[in-house]
């Protein structure tokens, strides 16, 4: 059947899992030469793609070795979107899959699995299943092939699903996984002592155990504080569990002798899966109504929706579009539909998540990314409606199961919906929705909205700072567009003012990277013990540094680039591929002692505001500090409890956060994102600068933006002051037009590499030929990138700009027969080329 998984052999003596997409009759098998077209093979792109490649050529008929599920793990519409993804980022299903399916069912051959310490068989197992879970070692994990060797049984990939059904087996967690979710382990009390008397008695008779007493005790009172008896019987106990962590400190025992009430099956012991987050629950505080502004945008958009399957809403920061969002959801929800929210960041789920709790409470089940792989793997099981019956024992996964609203970053467009509404995209203009690597190289954005047009659903679409091409779309009359320009309640938009750096420097005002008038504006809100948020695109202490006698300066091995110093940690490191040296003390290259830094990135601003505001709390916020979650929670609830009186970071700190006491926003140095060799410069630092202002601002006070800047005149500064997005806009569409760049033409980047620098100009140059063969002069290139190597590997870039209005699916062709060309040519065998449709 279509859709469920298969085993099939390949090669000499290799067992491959794939998916069924199409069953064809006998008939069609002789005219098409398939049996089946299998949608390329889980977990190894080779032969995905050799799959692909293969196209019309002939096809060897090989029998199927098992079919892995009853009834499809992937519906049709899926499978049409994967397609168009597929189809619209030129890359082959097989990469596709990959993105899609949670690793629990891809059955990839090196994923690593493991056995479930807690598992218990409950029913039976088969011999095979046996056979592979005895060949399972206690405390290591094995691939499948490893465990096809270790239990002789040559196709194992049927019985490892079983296993991991039945909870005998599980996906290896990498460590490193900081979102993976927390067991816990609670007790609960034995049915047959579940009245007072019992207990009562029971306690007695320990009387030669005054620990097990003391615990039994504090579990009587834990349970009678904080539940209420059952009216029906009243010597009954409440049902109820207590972690052994809150019951052993409330006790202040130690574990041994509970571990004996245990054993003794007198307390019962589960585990369960905790949220992290969930330490303090959330009261239900309902829906706020909303403010006539709201009420208005509320009924265009709803309007709106009857004429487009998209809307645009523009509103500025603050004006209350999560607001919004949550009545749309509430709509929805009433009609049984499902919500997918995206957000453009994994940290901004959380802030979002206690917002919607606050509005719906736990009846709505919240699908989010830290959701466990196995969760994941349930959660699609049922929606896709494969499975009827039973959960897998170590999920706890059944208050989810009804899930209705689903909150996630770009993948979670992969997440199988069975009646969905409504698609919210929050922040629709953050780059985060775009994924660079590996393929399939797609946009969340765009791609929800084809995953909508399948479902039938509306698309909402928010920002302050909309992307040029959704402003375009909603201006042409493609998207729906609703406006909100008044931020809620008394709340004013920040004044904006400029700092000139060149004349401040002039006039001796400057003191290293800050103006008088920053620092003394600092000052002021330290004392009035108002908060400041200071941003710097960059991140680590100085970008480069730099010999004073000879002016080398230390490079990546790998990449064509400057390390980076984090004066923290002392290290020199790249931004490309990770790569880091303890920092020198001496030049490589002339052995002088005077090196120096240069430039300026988030650390040598805390350095710099910490020496010359010794009283301030400092802390900051970029990719080195909030490596893991906690760090980042904690940097931001330290802010909004006022611990924190100054916050540096990267836009990190602009996206989504609302703090109520800021009254000062300062951007360092706004010249360095309009510099940027990029033709979204402008429309990027416009957004990036417009929202970091939006933190500033507090309910009754108006805040302060300050930017120095080099080139106060420059369209997008003057522009932000006036906050006129229309402006600069209408001016960038003149030059896009003109310089054939989106909105109105679309770019396909060839990314063309190799070790051998002389070998990627000669691929570069007759790929590019045979592009220019069919497009004319539309190919651009091929040019060195900014970047000339990256990890070891050159670079050249071919540039494809087709009109906006040229029919996708010809173009796909054309490029196609193209790489087919240069791949027949067979003299760049290893010279990889990557294609990145709508790449910036
Ligand atoms: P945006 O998403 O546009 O930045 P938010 O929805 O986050 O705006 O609203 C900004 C702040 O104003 C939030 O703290 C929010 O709770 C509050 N707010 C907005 N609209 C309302 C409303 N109708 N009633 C109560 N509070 C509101
Ligand atoms: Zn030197
Ligand atoms: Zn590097």
């Amino acid at each position: 059947i279509a859709g469920c998984r298969v085993t099939v052999p390949f090669g000499s003596n290799k067992i491959y899992s794939g998916i069924v997409r199409r069953v064809l009759d006998a008939a069609q098998v002789n005219s098409n030469n398939t049996a089946i077209s299998l949608h390329g093979q889980i977990g190894d792109s080779d032969f995905a793609t050799e799959l692909f490649s293969e196209g019309k050529k002939n096809i060897v008929i090989k029998p199927i070795i098992d079919l892995l599920d009853e009834a499809p793990i992937i519906t049709e519409t899926m499978f049409v979107f994967w397609e168009w993804i597929a189809d619209y980022y030129l890359c082959n299903l097989g990469e596709v899959m990959q993105a899609a399916l949670p690793a629990g069912l891809k059955l990839q051959s090196n994923t690593l699995w493991t056995l479930n310490p807690e598992f218990e068989a409950e029913n039976k197992l088969s011999k095979s299943e046996m056979a592979v879970l005895y060949a399972m070692p206690k405390n290591a994990s094995k691939t499948s092939d490893e465990l096809s060797k270790l239990s002789g049984i040559k196709n194992v990939l049927p019985q490892i699903k079983k296993l991991l059904e039945k909870g005998a087996l599980e996906l290896e967690v990498s460590l490193s996984d900081n979102y993976k979710p927390k067991m816990a382990s609670f007790v609960s009390v034995a049915a047959e002592y579940s009245t007072e008397n019992a207990m009562h008695a029971l306690i007695d008779s320990l009387k030669n155990a005054p620990k097990q007493q003391a615990i039994l005790m504090a579990v009587l009172q834990f349970g009678l504080n904080n539940f209420d008896t059952p009216t029906n019987s009243p010597n009954a106990l409440p049902k109820f569990e207590i972690s052994t962590k809150d019951l052993l400190s409330f006790s202040g025992i130690s574990s041994a002798p509970l571990a004996e009430l245990v054993k003794k099956g007198i307390l019962l012991k589960s585990f369960k899966r905790v949220e992290r987050t969930d330490t303090v629950e959330t009261e239900i505080v309902g829906i706020n109504p909303l403010n006539d502004f709201q009420q208005e945008a509320y009924r265009k958009i709803l309007e709106s929706f009857e004429k487009h399957a998209t809307v645009l809403l523009h509103g500025i920061t603050s004006s209350g579009k999560t607001e919004l969002y949550i009545h749309l959801i509430e709509a929805q929800l009433q009609q049984g539909k499902q919500v997918l929210y995206l957000l453009p960041e994994i940290a901004l789920t959380e802030q979002i998540i206690n917002r919607l709790k606050k509005a719906f409470g736990k009846q709505v089940g919240v699908y989010h990314s830290k959701f466990s792989d196995s969760e994941r793997v349930e959660i699609w099981n049922r929606s896709t409606q494969s499975k009827t019956g039973e959960l897998t024992k170590h999920t706890n996964v059944e208050e989810f199961a009804d899930y209705k609203l689903i909150l996630g970053t770009r993948s979670a467009v992969f997440i199988p919906f069975n009646k969905l509404g409504l698609i919210i995209i929050d922040e629709e203009h953050e780059t985060t929705y775009k994924q660079q690597e590996p393929a399939p190289r797609y946009h969340a954005r765009d791609a929800a909205i084809y995953l909508a047009h399948l479902n039938n659903a509306k698309v909402l679409l928010g920002s302050a700072t909309p992307a040029y091409e959704s402003y375009m779309n909603a201006n042409i009359g493609k998207y729906g567009l609703v406006e909100l320009t008044q931020r809620h309640g008394n709340m004013q938009m920040p004044t904006v003012e400029i700092l000139n750096t060149v004349k401040l420097r002039k006039q001796n005002r400057m003191k290293t990277h800050f103006s008088d008038p920053l620092l003394i504006k600092i000052k002021q809100c330290l004392t009035n013990k108002e908060q400041v948020i200071l941003f710097q695109n960059r991140r680590g202490y100085s970008p480069f540094i730099e010999c004073s006698d000879c002016a080398h300066v230390p490079v990546c091995e790998y990449c064509d680039v400057s390390l980076t110093y984090h004066k923290y940690k002392n290290i020199l490191s790249c931004h490309y591929c990770g790569y880091s040296i303890e920092s020198l003390k001496k030049c490589p290259a002339c052995s002088s002692t005077a090196l120096e830094t240069k430039g300026f990135g988030t650390e040598k601003i805390e350095d710099e505001i910490s020496i010359m505001f010794p009283e301030a709390n400092l802390a900051r916020m970029d990719s080195d500090t909030t490596g893991n979650r906690n760090a980042y929670r904690k940097l931001i609830s330290d802010f909004e409890q006022g611990k924190t009186d100054i916050l540096i970071g990267t836009q990190m700190i602009s996206k989504g956060l609302d703090f109520d006491n800021v009254s000062t926003v300062g951007v360092l140095n706004a010249d360095n994102m309009l510099n940027m060799p990029d033709f979204r410069a402008f429309e990027r630092s416009y957004q990036q600068i417009m929202q970091v202002s939006g933190r500033a601002g507090r309910k009754n006070k108006q805040g302060v933006v300050l930017i120095q800047t080099g080139t106060p005149d420059h369209a997008v500064i003057q522009n932000i002051v006036k906050g006129s997005y229309q402006n600069l806009f209408v001016q960038e569409m003149e030059h896009r037009k003109m310089f054939k760049y989106p909105p109105f033409f679309k770019l396909i980047l060839f990314n063309v590499k190799h070790f051998d620098k002389p070998l990627t100009d000669r691929a570069a140059e007759s790929f590019a030929v045979l592009l220019r063969s069919r497009f004319g002069n539309r190919v651009l290139g091929p040019e060195y990138p900014a970047i000339l190597k990256i990890r070891n590997k050159f670079q050249k870039n071919i540039l494809l700009k087709i009109e906006r209005t040229a029919p996708l699916s010809k173009g796909r062709e054309i490029i196609l027969q193209a790489l087919e060309e240069f791949k027949a040519s067979g003299a760049f065998n290893n010279v990889q080329i990557i294609i990145n449709v709508d790449p910036y």
